[in-house]
């Protein structure tokens, strides 16, 4: 009888974890969620899962993380989130706790990365050897495949923090990142529209202004990566992205930013074929974190 073989994943996210088993989108054979506290609880809760569901079967574990974290395989701090502003959560070895825990192979990127190997697996990006997924959620984060593979390079992309350009008058909030004012996270994540319009997102109605402001700052960020990376496809998530409304805004501002320079028929005519949702719609952390399983383990 062959025997095939099963995959761990974890959705490791800086408001909640997701752990699942399986070997796709249409098999996952045990899945479960809880909030991130402390590391040393969450981490736990992780091992636990498996361990109740039989960990010694399964060929490898593979992790996206909210980070930053740290890829190098060279490095001391391999496999650490780093420098999270998130309390209690800088310095934190993931890889390592896992492994030691649960003594299986175990692959870690960070969790827009991880996403994206789910939608060129299972989902959007499946024809792309170009991609770009971005979430527009707590925070904005985004990741990239060139020529078929996830981009690391010297750290791992930080597309939430590209430059903007706001006009003050338009807007005078500088954005809520401790770090750079008038960055793409800092003016335009969930928290942000909030902290600007002092409302959650999800309580403004569709014609509030806070929308062309916002689509006009991920059309801008859009615009950027198109002529840094030259994306067959944007794949966009994220609590923020829920708006219906908020697709065909974007892709428009996307045009205006461009303004006719980049001329191919998916920016020019037809942009609902380059700027789209997750095929795999939430789940694509989690089947991401399945596909990186699968790689790791050959
Ligand atoms: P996280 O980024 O923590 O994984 P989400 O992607 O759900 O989680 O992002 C949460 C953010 O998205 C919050 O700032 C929230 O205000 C916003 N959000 C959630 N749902 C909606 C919605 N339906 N419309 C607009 N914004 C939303
Ligand atoms: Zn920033």
């Amino acid at each position: 009888m062959t025997h095939t073989p099963l995959y761990g994943g974890i959705e490791a996210g800086g408001t909640k974890w997701v752990c699942a088993i399986g070997t796709g989108p249409d098999d996952i054979r045990a899945e479960t969620r809880f909030p991130t506290t402390t590391p040393a609880e969450t981490l736990s809760c992780a091992v636990e899962f498996f361990r109740a569901h039989d960990s010694e079967q399964l060929a490898a574990i593979g992790v996206g993380s909210f980070g930053p974290v740290d890829l190098n395989p060279l490095s001391s701090s391999y496999g650490y989130i780093t420098t999270t502003p998130k309390p209690g959560w800088a310095n934190t070895d993931v890889v390592g706790t896992l492994q030691r825990a649960l003594g299986r192979p175990i692959g870690f990127d960070t969790d827009v990365n991880v996403a994206l190997l789910g939608e060129q697996q299972w989902g959007a990006a499946r024809d792309c050897d170009v991609a770009v997924y971005i979430t527009v959620g707590t925070g904005i984060g985004g990741g990239a495949l060139v020529g078929g593979r996830l981009v690391h390079g010297l750290i791992h992309p930080e597309m939430g923090h590209i430059r903007l350009v706001r006009d003050p008058e338009r807007d005078p909030f500088t954005g809520i990142c401790p770090y750079h004012s008038d960055c793409l996270e800092g003016l335009a994540c969930g928290p942000a529209i909030k902290a600007r319009w002092h409302a959650p997102a999800e309580q403004l109605p569709a014609d509030h202004p806070a929308w062309e402001l916002e689509a006009d700052y991920l059309g801008q960020a859009m615009a950027t990566l198109l002529c840094i990376l030259s994306p067959q496809r944007i794949i966009v998530g994220g609590g923020v992205m829920s708006q219906p409304h908020m697709f065909p805004r974007v892709r428009a501002a996307t045009q205006r930013w461009l303004n006719g320079y980049l001329q191919h028929p998916h920016i020019l005519v037809h942009p609902e074929q380059l700027i789209v949702p997750p095929a795999l719609g939430s789940r694509a952390g989690v089947l991401g974190a399945i596909a990186l399983a699968m790689r790791v383990a050959g």
